[in-house]
């Protein structure tokens, strides 16, 4: 057993109890070669924030630094105490419904910066910390050191403007058994022993998304647990660098990117999804929040506001990424000259609706939000599981219809930017492949990123992400249902059948 190697952050070493001062994209980066072990094609990464297949997404998610470093942008993306310090919006637990809103338009400005092509952002899990913070007691149940534990951390994440992501669901070994049932008890990650400093952890987690360029993991789960599958329920926050935690990234889109004019999105935009491996992994007892209590793992999503601060964030984002994908429908309709003909219109006016829906079931959440007895507010569960809900069937009647509307568009391009660029080739694309009212390079520049957006690896990957990343749709409707007030609508009923005949 070998124990955590220091994880240094931009912002260690400042005194406890104050924040850090806000972390710039630079740092960041720095931070990012830290020994993390990720693996491609077989080999070691040396550096994330470097190597070709990431280095185009790490900036983008410099970027999300640098905005809320930036002082013009103070009140939107931080809070500052009475003292002068600031932290992320992200971090903030909400005591009114403005604040609610802050967070979410915090979450749109950094959403914004991505066109909503960043799903897990730091402002995802962070709303999970602040939700637990926002209600201990849950954790509290377990031991009251737990709760502490969980407040504690998520003061280190919020004063260290600190990114953590997270793995919560097992792999797809076999289904058919509960996790204790399986034919090798070390494949889904759980407990493998404890010591007096704290537990050793072995076995895989099927996804962390943006792991590998968070800074902590925190791996849990919110797989239905029975009982004997005590060694995995647990709650526990583990550096990225941590030893004996392997990173498995996904086929990285941007390593078959050529160039930024012909994949402009995938070059700059892919967060990564990576398959979890701890093998032996050391947690000290200060970084476990849930210790072999399922009923603790359970109720971490449902009995605070966590999921929800979580789920306003993914919602907020997929919202922004619904008003940058009409404005292309839009703008490729323009470019072919189809905008004004009334079917046109008619199949871009549902587009607009489903956006419309998706916009404005974020201020239901908020304007319906509820306050609890500590003062808290809780965004309403029923607006947001509403939404989530439909969205698997939303986005692919969406993507249908503008696959619908372009016909060829996205496929009579040039091969590359290459085409443009030699003599031989030129004169036919620039004569040909322009449209009434753009030239061809404008044209190719503004279908190309269409087709990443649609119909490239990317693009496809991205319509897998917005089916799932909440749970697959049957869990998320088990979630409305508990949600939803039906004993009001029965009520009508019996008072329908109370008339008589
Ligand atoms: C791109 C992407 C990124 C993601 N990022 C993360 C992340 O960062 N962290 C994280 O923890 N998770 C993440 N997830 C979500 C997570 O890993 C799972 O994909 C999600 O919870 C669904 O579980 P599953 O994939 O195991 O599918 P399953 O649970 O196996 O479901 C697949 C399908 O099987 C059927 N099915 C299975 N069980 C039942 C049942 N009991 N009743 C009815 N039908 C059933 C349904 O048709 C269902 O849609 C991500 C997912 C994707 C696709």
């Amino acid at each position: 057993m070998t124990m955590v190697v220091p994880h240094m952050t931009a912002g260690s070493g400042h005194p406890i109890g104050s924040a850090a001062p806000l972390r710039t994209g630079a740092e960041y980066l720095r931070s990012l070669d830290d020994g993390r072990a990720v693996f491609v094609d077989g080999e070691r990464v040396k550096n994330v924030a470097t190597h070709p297949a990431f280095a185009g997404a790490a900036q983008s998610c410099a970027r999300l630094f640098d905005i809320a470093a930036d002082p013009a942008m103070a009140e939107r993306m931080t809070v500052t105490s009475a003292s002068g310090e600031q932290t992320l919006r992200a971090y903030q637990i909400p005591r009114s419904h403005a604040d609610l809103r802050a967070k979410r338009l915090a979450s749109e400005t950094w959403s914004a910066s991505t066109y909503g092509l960043i799903g897990r952002t730091p402002d995802h899990v962070a709303g999970f910390f602040a939700g637990y913070a926002a209600v201990p007691e849950v954790f509290a149940a377990g031991g009251q050191h737990f709760a502490d534990n969980v407040v504690s951390f998520y003061e280190e994440l919020r004063d260290n403007h600190l990114w953590a992501t997270y793995a919560i669901v097992p792999p797809q070994i076999d289904r058919s058994k509960p996790a204790h049932q399986q034919s090798d008890p070390t494949l889904y990650a759980g407990v493998v022993r404890e010591t007096d400093a704290g537990i050793v952890i072995s076995g895989a987690q099927q996804l962390a998304t943006a792991g590998i360029y968070s800074d902590y993991l925190y791996l849990s789960c919110i797989h239905p647990l029975q009982a004997g599958d005590e060694n995995y329920a647990i709650g526990v926050g583990i550096p990225m660098n941590a030893e004996g935690l392997r990173l498995y990234p996904r086929r990285p889109f941007a390593s078959m990117a050529s160039n930024t004019f012909d994949h402009p999105l995938s070059s700059r935009f892919d967060e990564s999804d990576c398959f979890v491996v701890l093998d032996e992994v050391f947690v000290p007892w200060e970084k476990v929040f849930i210790y072999r209590n399922i009923e603790v793992c359970r109720n971490q999503w449902w009995k605070t506001p966590g999921h929800a601060y979580g789920n306003l964030q993914a919602q907020a984002r997929y919202a922004t990424k619904l008003r940058f994908m009409i404005g292309l429908a839009k703008m490729m309709n323009e470019i072919t000259g189809n905008d004004g003909l009334p079917p046109v219109m008619i199949q871009m006016g549902e587009i607009a609706a489903l956006v419309s829906i998706v916009e404005t079931m974020l201020e239901a959440q908020e304007l319906k939000a509820t306050i609890d007895a500590n003062g808290v507010v809780w965004p309403c569960k029923e607006a947001l599981y509403a939404v989530m809900s439909l969205q698997s069937e939303l986005n692919p009647r969406m993507i249908e219809i503008i696959r619908e509307l372009t016909g060829a568009a996205m496929i009579t391009m040039p091969s590359s930017i290459k085409d443009f660029e030699s003599e031989v080739t030129a004169p036919d694309i620039e004569r040909f492949m322009r449209s009434g009212t753009a030239t061809a390079r404008e044209r190719a520049a503004l279908l190309r990123m269409a087709w990443d957006f649609i119909g490239s690896e990317f693009g496809n990957r991205h319509q897998q992400y917005e089916k799932f990343y909440g749970g697959a749709s049957f869990l998320v409707k088990q979630n409305m249902y508990r949600s939803f007030d039906f004993k009001r609508s029965t009520a009508m009923v019996n008072e329908a059948l109370a008339l008589g005949v």
